[in-house]
């Protein structure tokens, strides 16, 4: 091999944590080059928002799981803290690499890849983004005047015209090629993304195995046992969904494998009973899709309403005045809601859930951030930091698009006047009380709280709450 062949190719791995169908991955291991894989962890989230408690966890496992099939494969994975925009350049410089290869990311995080991709070109390197992580590029989908949707129907619609791209599989070898000088790596446990004290995972760790294997067994077992069920997807007591969102979220399964499976070359394998939810469950990957579209279009999404109007909104807290997560909200009535003690047994069993296994259902968390925003009047945004904070599938784009789908201030979002009752709702989807005994055992005597509410009345200050924002509108 020649000096310039001994130059090494970066990958430099983000929310794409997986070996097979990793456009960058192959891309870089493809120019037979030494191959260096990257992860680089930055504690404030490169500045723009840092992880949340039981991502932390999930990161940390899927990260030591990436490094054990890189290792079957002959390589392993390199850790480095800090900004990316200054730890990159700096392990490029270490390795005289001669190119950089990354899957796209959407949120404003994506300003510094830019700068980063236009840097390192003008230093002669070969910086190439790739599209590993959606079905469909935001900037792809438009509407007839060239502008973003704002309503998923048509979005979705005009995102199924287009073809789904080849899936790449994992790369044979991700050898080296010069051991003798493979770079210097952090420690996983250094960077301390386990609880301690307390250790509050074991909850976690009993629903969860992060890691690439385990989103592709959870595939499999899901259209072999619970798709057939996907119907019933609205009913928190059935196991009916596929339990994929923390691994799409770390990317440790692709959106392009999942629908490879239900309309490619898996569907002919597919049990009879489960092809008439296969729309209905891609359709959901269409609302990641869609979700991810809004955030690139709106990086504020977090923090700004998608609607305007509802700034004007007379929240009884606002996120300002109740603190960070790690300590008690200081009200009392969103210290019950964080703890699943309101007295009201679908959003307490709810709240329960998440914060036993990191996850919740979707009907569940819809009755939830109903009660926090309509029924005590607190800011969307305090939920959102909430759940950023407890969920292992926290997205940047899917966590406040659906907040502020439920308060009524996103895109296609529920009508405001729409207040979930979490009675009604509890009846129709857990008709049986299965789910609500699961999680409060202590229903029905006398340790279980009353209402902290009425929901009658506060469902009426809501509403009188919204002409504000009409008035506004
Ligand atoms: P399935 O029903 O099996 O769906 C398959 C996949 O489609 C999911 O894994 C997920 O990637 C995607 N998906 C499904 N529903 C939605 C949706 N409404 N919006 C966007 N994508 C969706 N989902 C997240 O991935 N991260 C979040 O931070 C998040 N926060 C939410 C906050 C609120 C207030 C609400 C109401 C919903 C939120 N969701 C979020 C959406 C949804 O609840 C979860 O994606 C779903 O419960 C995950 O379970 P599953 O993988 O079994 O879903």
């Amino acid at each position: 091999m020649s000096r310039s062949e001994n130059r090494p190719s970066v990958v430099w791995l983000r929310n794409d944590l997986r070996l097979a169908d990793n456009p960058a991955l192959t891309a870089a291991a493809s120019e037979d080059r030494p191959l260096v894989v990257v992860y680089i962890h930055d504690e404030t989230g490169d500045g723009i928002r840092p992880l949340g408690s039981a991502s932390k966890w999930w990161l940390h496992h899927s990260l030591a799981a990436l490094d054990a099939a890189l290792r079957k494969l002959g390589g392993q994975l390199t850790l480095r803290s800090g900004p990316a925009a200054r730890v990159l350049p700096e392990l490029v410089d270490e390795l005289d690499a001669a190119s950089v290869h990354w899957n796209r990311r959407y949120t404003a995080a994506r300003d510094i890849d830019a700068e980063l991709k236009s840097s390192l070109r003008e230093r002669g390197l070969t910086v190439e983004s790739h599209q590993g992580n959606v079905l469909n590029e935001p900037w792809q989908i438009r509407n007839g005047q060239g502008e973003p949707y704002r309503v998923f129907t048509p979005y979705w619609r005009s995102a199924q015209d287009r073809p789904v791209r080849e899936l790449w599989p994992a790369p044979e070898a991700v050898e080296p090629g010069w051991p003798e000088r493979s770079p210097a790596s952090d420690n996983l446990t250094d960077w301390n993304l386990l609880p301690t004290r307390p250790d509050w995972a074991g909850g976690l760790r009993e629903t969860w195995t992060p890691g690439e294997a385990g989103a592709l067994d959870l595939l499999d077992s899901f259209v072999a046992d619970r798709l057939a069920d996907y119907h019933r997807r609205d009913e928190p007591a059935v196991d009916a969904t596929s339990g994929l969102s923390p691994h799409l979220r770390f990317g440790e399964i692709s959106p392009a494998q999942i629908w490879h499976r239900l309309r490619g070359t898996g569907a002919s394998t597919l049990p009879t009973a489960a092809r008439s939810n296969v729309a209905k469950f891609l359709s959901e990957i269409g609302w990641r899709e869609f979700s991810t579209a809004l955030l690139f279009d709106n990086p504020r999404l977090a923090e700004d309403s998608y609607r305007p109007a509802y700034n004007a909104f007379p929240w009884g807290y606002t996120v300002d005045q109740l603190g960070a997560v790690d300590e008690p909200a200081g009200v009392s009535e969103v210290e019950a809601w964080r703890r699943g003690r309101t007295g009201i047994p679908l959003v307490d069993a709810g709240m329960r859930e998440l914060w036993h296994t990191g996850t919740m259902h979707n009907r569940v968390r819809m009755v939830v951030a109903s009660f926090l925003i309509k029924n005590l009047l607190i800011d969307w945004r305090a939920g959102e930091q909430w759940f950023w904070d407890t969920l292992v599938d926290a997205d940047e784009a899917s966590n406040p698009a659906n907040w502020q789908w439920v308060a009524g201030s996103g895109a296609d979002a529920a009508p405001y006047f729409r207040v979930f009752n979490p009675g009604l709702q509890q009846k129709k989807f857990d008709p049986t009380g299965e789910y609500v005994a699961r999680w409060i055992p202590e229903l029905g005597t006398a340790d279980y709280p009353d209402p902290i509410v009425d929901l009658a009345e506060t469902r009426r200050e809501a509403l009188e709450a919204y002409s504000a924002v009409k008035a506004a509108s």
